[in-house]
């Protein structure tokens, strides 16, 4: 087996979210007040991991910005962290969403790459420094200075919030294009399990006929992860804690392997180092 990929983790997302921690946030205004557009969406006020509607506002759209209608949004287990403040960073009211689709209603006079109309999504990021070395080689979200797409500041020093809400805007640097063939409802995910998978195995060489794929863990990442590796040809087990998604693995995921990672014996057949427990 060439690699053990744990999907387990939003591994890219919590080293991202854990930057957060440096920020604090604070408001002059209320949510409500701070910008000239009304929006409306579904907030965490406390730790209870129950969301209900907020009233608040979005900025005007700038010069480089792009307006869209939300149409869908992925319900990514970050949004659950964040909501419960399971990370310990969270600061309320906090709108979660960052696997956001919608439909382009407004663009900025300096917008190139969008018009009104465009199917469009943005993920976990909506900011960044723009000038490190990071920035300049297309890796923002390793940029030091990234803003997250919900609960951070953005560059005019107010609290950014997600896509569980009726409307967004970004600048059209995080806004991507939507393709004509895939679904708007079912490809949101995309937006952040789909890329956090999708993104190491391209890194990695794992995306051709010939390797050995094991995803640990059959959770959001991980089953896209499957779906991923399958059709880039390659040769897939899962690895998983009990056999409760064996059937679904194979059947429904059509992986080729499935390995109970608490059991040393197929653990030791497979030739892994039984790490996950
Ligand atoms: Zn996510
Ligand atoms: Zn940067």
């Amino acid at each position: 087996m060439h690699s053990i990929y744990t999907t387990n983790e939003h591994l890219l997302n919590n080293t991202i979210c854990l930057l957060l921690h440096k920020h604090s946030l604070s408001m002059a205004k209320s949510p409500e007040s701070e910008h000239p557009i009304k929006a409306y969406g579904y907030a965490a006020r406390d730790t209870s991991g129950v969301l209900s509607p907020l009233t608040f506002s979005r900025r005007a759209t700038g010069d480089k910005d792009v307006r869209f209608k939300v149409l869908y949004c992925g319900i990514c287990h970050s949004d659950l962290h964040f909501a419960k403040n399971e990370w310990g960073m969270s600061t309320y009211p906090i709108l979660p969403g960052h696997e956001i689709v919608g439909v382009v209603t407004e663009v900025g006079s300096k917008v190139e790459k969008f018009k009104v109309g465009d199917n469009v999504g943005v993920g976990c990021l909506v900011g960044t420094c723009g000038s490190c070395e990071c920035c300049a080689n297309d890796l923002e979200s390793y940029c030091p200075k990234q803003i997250l797409t919900y609960g951070f500041l953005y560059h005019d020093g107010t609290r950014t919030y997600g896509g569980y809400s009726d409307h967004m805007v970004a600048d059209e640097h995080f806004v991507l294009r939507w393709p004509d063939n895939l679904p708007l409802d079912s490809g949101a995910p995309l937006l952040c399990a789909g890329i956090t998978t999708y993104s190491p195995l391209r890194h990695f060489g794992l995306d051709k006929p010939g390797m050995k794929v094991g995803v640990v863990g059959l959770g959001g990442l991980g089953h896209v992860a499957v779906k991923f590796a399958k059709a880039f040809g390659a040769e897939v087990t899962v690895i998983s804690t009990s056999s409760a998604k064996k059937q679904e693995a194979l059947e429904g995921l059509k992986a080729d392997h499935f390995i109970v990672s608490k059991d040393p014996e197929q653990m030791q057949v497979h030739g892994i180092l039984n790490s996950f427990k």
